[in-house]
């Protein structure tokens, strides 16, 4: 749910993450395809029960086609309205694991050490400094446990609560919102909204390893080049961000969620696999990922 400027822009970005859902199954090892679904509204102001029955209704329309869940403006507490409606409603104690934001911050938190390791030799994170941009649900479990690895912390939010809680838990650093990018930092860890990462920010990059949450964070194809010329390893969005989708695809009410760890620890050698190929091949790293992910997908069986 957030307040898109304009139908197009909802549709833009509804398309770009169901592209995105579809790599990122294929890459996680999930049998689903990929679909996504946004609604145009201010999570602050517009959120409603009816609102939120409405959109389970038009889930429930599309038959078990389509699975919705948590993601950005839409949290637990809505998914069980919506599952008041439809059985294709995930991401809720009563399906299974409940909100998957905590096995995503794991995820990326695995996949930020892989790239650490890929670059430095070994995932210490001692002393090495992270800017997280964005403490939502995913951000500041990430940001924690970063913070816990002996991690120094930079953050920027444009909420001013998260920021005090984030300085006062984790003793961070702030920087401005605008410039969270330019932070310097050892990793950005971008776990805001995506597009960040384009022709005027790259530049201004100061990181040399990009690993966060955030869907879609390349503008554009050309950026992941980009990033490889900037000697920038950057780890693929959807290969870092799938801990929430492999929790809610594999968790089941009253288990504990021994396999879900295991599963979203995998993450991290996705990623040390998708890192060696594009060295060996001189590739971008998104480049390789996409290739993993339709190498899967065309060895699928065809439905009849
Ligand atoms: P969230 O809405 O809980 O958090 C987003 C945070 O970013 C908020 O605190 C918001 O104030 C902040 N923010 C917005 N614009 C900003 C800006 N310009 N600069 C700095 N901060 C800004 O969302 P979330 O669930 O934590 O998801 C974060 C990102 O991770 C999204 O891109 C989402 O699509 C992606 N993601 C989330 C999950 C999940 O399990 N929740 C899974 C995969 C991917």
């Amino acid at each position: 749910m957030w307040p898109y400027a304009s139908p197009h822009e909802a549709l833009t970005d509804a398309l770009r993450l169901s592209r995105g859902m579809t790599y990122k199954n294929a890459l996680a090892g999930l049998d689903l395809g990929g679909g996504k679904s946004v609604i145009i509204a201010d999570p602050k102001h517009d959120k409603t029960p009816e609102l939120l029955r409405a959109f389970g209704h038009h889930v429930e329309s599309l038959g078990g086609r389509y699975i919705t869940a948590e993601d950005v403006g839409i949290n637990s507490a809505d998914m069980e309205i919506v599952s008041s409606i439809t059985p294709h409603a995930l991401g809720t104690k009563a399906t299974g694991l409940g909100d998957p934001s905590p096995y995503t911050a794991l995820g990326v938190f695995t996949g930020l050490k892989a790239a650490v390791a890929h670059r430095r030799g070994d995932d210490d994170l001692a002393g090495l400094s992270v800017c997280v941009q964005g403490l939502g649900n995913v951000g500041f479990g990430v940001a924690r446990l970063l913070h816990d690895a002996g991690a120094r912390l930079i953050v920027a939010d444009i909420d001013g609560v998260a920021v005090a809680r984030a300085v006062a838990e984790f003793g961070a650093r702030v920087t401005d919102p605008r410039d969270a990018h330019k932070a310097p930092a050892d990793v950005f860890c971008p776990c805001a909204l995506g597009a960040g990462l384009n022709a005027r920010t790259i530049p201004e990059l100061r990181a040399g390893i990009i690993a966060g949450a955030a869907n879609n964070q390349l503008a554009g194809e050309a950026d992941g080049a980009a990033l490889r010329e900037a000697g920038i390893l950057y780890a693929p969005d959807y290969a870092i961000n799938a801990g929430g989708v492999i929790s809610i695809a594999l968790g089941k009410p009253d288990e504990d969620d021994t396999i879900v760890r295991k599963a979203v620890l995998a993450i991290g050698d996705t990623l040390t696999a998708i890192f060696r190929r594009a060295d060996a091949e001189n590739r971008p790293t998104q480049a390789v990922a996409d290739s993993l992910a339709e190498e899967r997908l065309n060895a699928a069986p065809r439905p009849a």
